[in-house]
């Protein structure tokens, strides 16, 4: 992305936007939203060029400065996250290295997570190899601190707007189990898919993935097919993100 110069009043920049600590009075450090881990590698190592004034001008990541405390504390919900989403695109907790080999190499170093994913949400072991398409049913808490968090993150970026306050509500779905009308909503900027009251779909996530289609105005887009995200503040403030055109996200604050 092209850094565009942010003339955001300043003194909107005194919290840290999760926590609400001032930001002069503690350790702070710059944020990345997205989560950068959800990003390609090449993509990283060129945001990581142009933090040290060595990369292209349109290889900005967008980041947020927030206290060192909270930046640190979204790093375990993160890293699931991420295991999760591995998980699912290749349908296995042991993906073979040769077809998945990024999915490989993250779950294989996570194997706590790992763990964790067989567990059906009552205790009882997940027997996933039962399950067809290959399901998982990831914790709802963590997944939805790491999408509040890039919401917080996209809103105070682009429209230097702190939300300290917890969001109104905050909801996720794969892409594919929307209706057409649902996925219209969505996919149009100025409107609240209300995914709110979509079934309570956000703990299953299974394989299918659609399509990747070309994205319309409104969206931006971090890095085609990982990332993109669009903000609709003519009235709530409404964060929708698409992660990987596999997980549909939306989060509103009244
Ligand atoms: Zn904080």
């Amino acid at each position: 992305m092209r850094e565009i110069e942010d003339f955001t009043d300043d003194r909107l920049k005194a919290w840290c936007i999760h926590c609400g600590n001032v930001i002069s009075d503690v350790p702070s450090s710059r944020d990345h939203v997205p989560t950068k881990s959800l990003l390609s590698k090449n993509l990283r190592e060129r945001g990581a060029k142009y933090d040290r004034a060595l990369g292209g001008e349109l290889d900005y990541l967008p980041q947020v400065l927030v206290c060192r405390q909270c930046n640190s504390n979204f790093s375990s919900d993160e890293n699931y996250l991420l295991c999760v989403l591995h998980a699912v695109m290749a349908g296995s907790l042991y993906p073979d290295p040769a077809k998945y080999p990024e999915a490989a190499t993250v779950l294989r170093s996570n194997r706590h997570v790992v763990r964790s994913l067989k567990n059906m949400p009552d205790g009882q072991l997940f027997l996933f190899d039962d399950l067809q398409p290959f399901t998982v049913f990831p914790d709802p808490d963590k997944v939805r601190r790491v999408i509040v968090k890039n919401a917080r993150g996209h809103a105070y970026h682009e429209i230097g707007e702190p939300l300290l306050e917890a969001p109104s509500y905050v909801a996720f779905v794969p892409l594919q189990q929307l209706t057409p009308e649902h996925r219209k909503a969505f996919e149009a900027v100025n409107s609240s898919a209300n995914l709110a009251v979509w079934p309570e779909v956000g703990s299953r996530m299974t394989v299918h993935l659609l399509d990747g289609e070309a994205m319309v105005g409104g969206w931006i887009t971090v890095e085609p097919g990982r990332y993109r995200y669009a903000i609709d503040w003519s009235d709530a403030i409404t964060v929708k993100s698409v992660i990987w055109e596999y997980l549909a996200t939306e989060t509103r604050w009244e």
